[in-house]
């Protein structure tokens, strides 16, 4: 009957929620673990100076080695690490390894980086961030000067006046600050010149149908020429292709990051690109 059907196809929908339900559980469960455990590791993506052809920044990005699960990206599990709290060790730890990374590399003569560190908004309303990054770099020896935090549109429109205070207190250490997947979510242009901020990163789902749709060029250029009369370093991410860099060199895009050039690695193989003899732009 109809009836049973019904509860057949609710039982079904019941199992499949627990299972969801169990999944989760076990994923916080694990997550909670990983940190004490040791079980993430930071990539680097290299960051190309567009005039010289020279890596010299890296995008540190966080990967989980999860037992039994390999190695887990973090779309994943920031969301629920932000969710849970467990950002705010997690994010610590990242700060840290990117910091004493940065440190290691200057030391071994393959270059004074900059270090780009990705912030959620958790960790960026706490209270006590700037004291953190004071601690990081002091415990690694890594220049403020190197250090840029990347911190989304949304984060900072969602209090503005907080944020203003956090950023101008990183800031007024020398630390960088930019504005990750810009154009992607709403920003008031207002509070974009009232935050101390050093660069803007158009987002990758611009840069990538820039070469054959003329709405995501024209807004491409646009954020380019905004930055450019800002006196902001400008910087794509998400670059795939010759032509897409040919259009933000022609545009005068100051950085480029993205698959064309490296995907993101683990520190060794990350050394070897830095070792090697600085190559022009293809
Ligand atoms: P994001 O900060 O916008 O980082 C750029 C993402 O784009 C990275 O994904 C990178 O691997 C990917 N990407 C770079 N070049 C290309 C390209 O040419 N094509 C394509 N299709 N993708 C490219 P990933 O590593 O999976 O990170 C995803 C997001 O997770 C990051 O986006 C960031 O929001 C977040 N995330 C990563 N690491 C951390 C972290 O340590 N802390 C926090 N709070 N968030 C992080
Ligand atoms: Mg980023
Ligand atoms: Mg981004
Ligand atoms: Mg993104």
């Amino acid at each position: 009957s109809a009836k049973k059907l019904g509860g057949a196809q609710f039982q079904f929908y019941a199992q499949d929620m627990n299972l969801r339900t169990l999944d989760r559980l076990k994923l916080e469960a694990a997550l909670r673990h990983a940190v004490e455990r040791d079980e993430f590791e930071l990539h680097y993506q290299p960051q190309l100076d567009m005039a010289s052809g020279v890596i010299d920044g890296v995008e540190a990005l966080v990967r989980w080695r999860r037992p039994g699960h390999g190695l887990v990206p973090p779309a994943e599990f920031i969301p629920v690490a932000e969710e849970t709290g467990l950002i705010i060790p997690l994010g610590d730890w990242v700060l840290r390894a990117a910091c004493a990374q940065q440190a290691a590399w200057r030391d071994a003569g393959l270059g004074d980086l900059r270090m780009a560190v990705n912030l959620s908004a958790r960790q960026f309303k706490q209270q006590d961030l700037a004291q953190s990054v004071v601690q990081a770099l002091h415990d690694t020896g890594c220049a403020a000067g190197r250090l840029e935090l990347e911190i989304t549109e949304s984060v900072l429109m969602e209090h503005p006046d907080a944020a203003t205070l956090v950023m101008e207190q990183l800031s007024d250490m020398g630390v960088k600050l930019s504005i990750d997947d810009f154009g992607s979510g709403y920003s008031s242009l207002a509070y974009l010149k009232r935050f101390p901020i050093h660069s803007l990163k158009i987002d990758r789902s611009f840069v990538h149908d820039i070469s054959c749709d003329e709405d995501d060029a024209a807004i491409a250029s646009a954020i380019i020429a905004l930055a450019h009369s800002m006196k902001l370093n400008v910087i794509a991410e998400g670059v795939e292709t010759g032509q897409q860099l040919a259009f933000l060199r022609r545009e005068g895009c100051d950085h480029v990051q993205g698959y064309y050039f490296s995907r993101p690695l683990p520190a060794a193989e990350l050394a070897l690109l830095l070792a090697r003899p600085p190559g022009q732009l293809p």
